[in-house]
């Protein structure tokens, strides 16, 4: 009986591991969400490639835009909704500058183990300081680090949204230098890839600098850069 038992706590903890390493999986998965549309990097022979720059918007924001003006190309910024409410103006600038915006959420809390209603406000709260800036393309999502797991994919679902992740981070949780997030982004960048910078914060100085060599890089090496729904298209 006391085998027995023994045998059946085993089995309950094995249980309880798997399930929650099965969350942990689809929680940070780049490439898989329990619905909805979800696109790491788009699947392309064309050598087009989209940066993208989470966070803010910032007082940065100025520098950002003019180093993506000297390289001459277009990026898709996920914005923060609370952030554009205190910098409505550097929203506006991102919007008439030409690029595109994207939704990063309103908090940029974990948008893991939420309820419907949270998410909603969320997405919509976000979506109505974008439109505030006056910016009229298509809007994708980006969940706040990546992560999702249930509500999220389920509300972008059935709001015929897409999830936007990304195949590159060359800053992502390391203290990169220039050159080293130059290096790794010239490496790993394929057709149709999506390259996410964080440039919004002082953190982010590295990153800003890398936005010229990383756009004369790529340029050489025969690719054009788009915003992400010109990259869906393809
Ligand atoms: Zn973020």
């Amino acid at each position: 009986m006391r085998r027995r038992l023994l045998i059946a706590g085993v089995l309950a903890v094995v249980l309880l591991v798997a399930v929650t390493s099965g969350l942990y999986l689809v929680m940070n998965s780049r490439t898989f969400q329990v619905a909805g549309r979800i696109v790491p990097r788009v699947d392309t022979d064309q050598k087009v490639v989209a940066l993208t720059l989470d966070d803010g918007p910032s007082e940065r924001t100025p520098e950002i835009l003019k180093a993506l003006a000297e390289a001459g190309i277009p990026a898709t910024f996920y914005l923060i909704g609370n952030e554009l409410a205190v910098h409505p103006e550097q929203g506006r600038a991102i919007a008439e500058a030409g690029h595109e915006l994207g939704n990063h959420s309103y908090s940029h809390r974990r948008m893991v183990l939420v309820g419907d209603d949270t998410v909603r406000e969320e997405i919509e709260r976000t979506d109505a300081e974008i439109a505030k800036t006056g910016y009229q393309g298509p809007i994708t999502v980006r969940p706040p680090n990546g992560k999702k797991l249930l509500a999220l994919p389920r509300y972008l679902s059935r709001h015929d949204r897409t999830t936007v992740m990304w195949d590159v981070e060359p800053d992502s949780g390391k203290q990169a230098t220039t050159d080293q997030i130059v290096d790794e982004t010239l490496a790993k960048v394929r057709p149709g890839s999506i390259v996410l910078l964080h440039a919004m914060y002082s953190s982010g100085a590295a990153s800003l600098a890398a936005i010229g060599p990383i756009a004369a890089g790529l340029r050489a090496r025969g690719y054009r850069f788009v915003t992400i729904s010109q990259l869906l298209l393809n």
